[in-house]
């Protein structure tokens, strides 16, 4: 029995999906199915079935057919079906969240944010099939001109573990409303989140088989995406170790790849701000999903005028904060499972052997970890250069604002950046700042559906997903297209 099966009008039943890959229907995959873990408590919440290379091949090949017939429907058909499947998303929001808490570990606001966006963006992309598909262009010849827009064509989406559901829909939603057919890879430790729900909201909103297929699998089935003839885009999120193999392949295979990648983002606090406030937003910007998030608040620059004071307002929220199964009333709940942890403590210890204070948290239970603040960091320490993935705030003082922005552009990653306090002084060094996106007065972690999202750098490509412009860009492809009345006279 899972937590289900107890629900009158499941859209989850389990039995419906259990152990299996979805490709015209629910099937066994190749590579049999492992078990979806609870992190805050180690129980079996259910099976992912599980996708090898070569179902992932037989996939494409599928959703090149399904995709022509597709693309062919009107428009008002394709809005319909993104309608419906945003629709299961709002009407089934008590269910989904409480997976999306227990198969995550995460807090009930953070699931309801899931799947609220989850049906936002499917609103949204319902916009697209009828949103003008290219532009009419003048010419200096005798014809008629125009750039058109049409379906890439099997779009392949790979997502991670930590906002599944989000991280999956984003690039789904705006692919399929934009006439192309999905394979979805999601994270086998969260392919509930990150593609069951997907696929049944889709399966119930009455789109037709094939045209989203629902692969779960390890690194040889992402990498398959990335081979399959069929595949011209790859929407891929995740760490830019693996992003830049899957770049890789995708460029060898001329492929287009869109890749969301790691960051190690920068909260500004200058001098004159109000520091309480500061501190709160420091606090939800490093510590929300366990710092488990792209855009988590990594490294924390805080004007040398009011350093101590903040840090001991970070210090008492990180020693105050409830941690523990995130069905309870809790701040934290665990990561997702033990090499996460075990990356995370070894940073932390890695941290304070080249010199780091520790002023908070810096242990564990099971999979939770403490809330942990650290001083006393120079540029080079690993808790400060690198991306830890974890609820670990690194605090460094600065000067000016020109040091803060050297110190922001000298780490390799440019996802997000917070700047707290005056405006003024803020819009000046949001100017100097190499970043996909920068937070006046509020901290690092932000997404709208409708907010073209993307990091540059080490953090990805510059490519975008979110609001049409954005949207249309990354999922079609543009033809041009010219048309005279008669055959053109040529001379010869
Ligand atoms: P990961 O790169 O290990 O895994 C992400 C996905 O890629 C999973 O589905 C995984 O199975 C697949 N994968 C792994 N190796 C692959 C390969 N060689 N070819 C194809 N697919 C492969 O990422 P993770 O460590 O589990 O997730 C956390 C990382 O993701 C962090 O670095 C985080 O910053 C990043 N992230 C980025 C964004 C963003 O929008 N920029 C959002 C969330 C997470």
């Amino acid at each position: 029995m899972t937590i289900t099966d107890t629900q009158p009008t499941s859209v989850l039943e389990s039995s419906v999906w259990d152990g299996k890959i979805y490709t015209e229907a629910w099937t066994e995959g190749s590579a049999g199915s492992i078990d979806v873990l609870e992190p805050a408590t180690g129980e079996v919440l259910g099976r992912a079935g599980m996708a090898s290379a070569a179902d992932v091949f037989a996939a494409a090949t599928r959703a090149a057919r399904a995709q022509k017939e597709w693309a062919a429907k009107r428009p008002e058909e394709r809005a319909a079906v993104l309608r419906r499947a945003g629709q299961v998303f709002e009407d089934h929001a008590d269910e989904l969240n409480l997976w999306v808490q227990r198969e995550t570990g995460a807090i009930a606001a953070k699931a309801a944010l899931e799947t609220h966006v989850a049906a936002n963006e499917c609103f949204d992309a319902a916009g697209l099939p009828h949103h003008p598909a290219g532009e009419v262009l003048t010419s200096d010849a005798e014809h008629w001109s125009f750039a058109r827009r049409a379906p890439a064509g099997v779009v392949g989406v790979i997502s991670p573990f930590n906002f599944p559901l989000i991280l999956s829909i984003r690039s789904v939603a705006p692919a399929l409303a934009l006439g192309n057919a999905v394979i979805l890879k999601p994270d086998p430790r969260t392919a509930v989140s990150g593609g069951v729900m997907i696929m049944r909201a889709f399966e119930e909103a009455g789109l037709p088989a094939g045209v989203l297929q629902l692969l779960p699998g390890g690194a040889e089935a992402g990498a398959a995406l990335t081979e399959a003839p069929e595949v011209r885009v790859v929407s891929f999120t995740g760490s830019t170790a693996a992003g830049r193999k899957v770049g890789e392949a995708c460029g060898r295979n001329l492929k287009r790849a869109h890749l969301e990648l790691g960051g190690n983002n920068a909260l500004v606090v200058l001098p004159g701000a109000d520091v309480a406030a500061a501190a709160s937003a420091g606090a939800f910007g490093s510590f929300l999903h366990q710092g488990q998030v792209c855009m988590t608040t990594g490294r924390h620059l805080v004007h040398e005028s009011i350093k101590d004071e903040y840090v001991a307002a970070l210090r008492a929220k990180a020693e105050h904060l409830p941690v523990g199964d995130p069905t309870g009333q809790v701040a934290l709940g665990p990561v997702i499972d033990e090499g996460q942890r075990d990356n995370i403590d070894r940073l932390v210890k890695a941290a304070q052997d080249a010199g780091a204070i520790l002023e908070a948290g810096g242990t564990y239970q099971d999979l939770f970890y403490a809330p942990t603040v650290l001083t006393g960091l120079d540029r080079e320490n690993p808790a400060w250069a690198e991306e830890i993935f974890g609820p670990v705030a690194p605090v460094m003082g600065f000067s000016t604002l020109e040091e803060a922005a050297e110190i922001i552009n000298a780490n390799e990653y440019g996802l997000s950046v917070g700047i707290l306090g005056d405006v003024g002084e803020a819009m000046k060094l949001a100017d100097q700042v190499h970043s996909g996106k920068v937070h006046i007065n509020e901290q690092t972690v932000g997404d709208e559906s409708n907010a073209p999202f993307g990091g540059v750098g080490a953090s990805g490509t510059g490519s975008r997903f979110g609001g049409y412009t954005a949207n249309i860009e990354a999922f079609t492809e543009t033809q041009w297209l010219t048309m005279r009345p008669d055959i053109a006279p040529y001379p010869f």
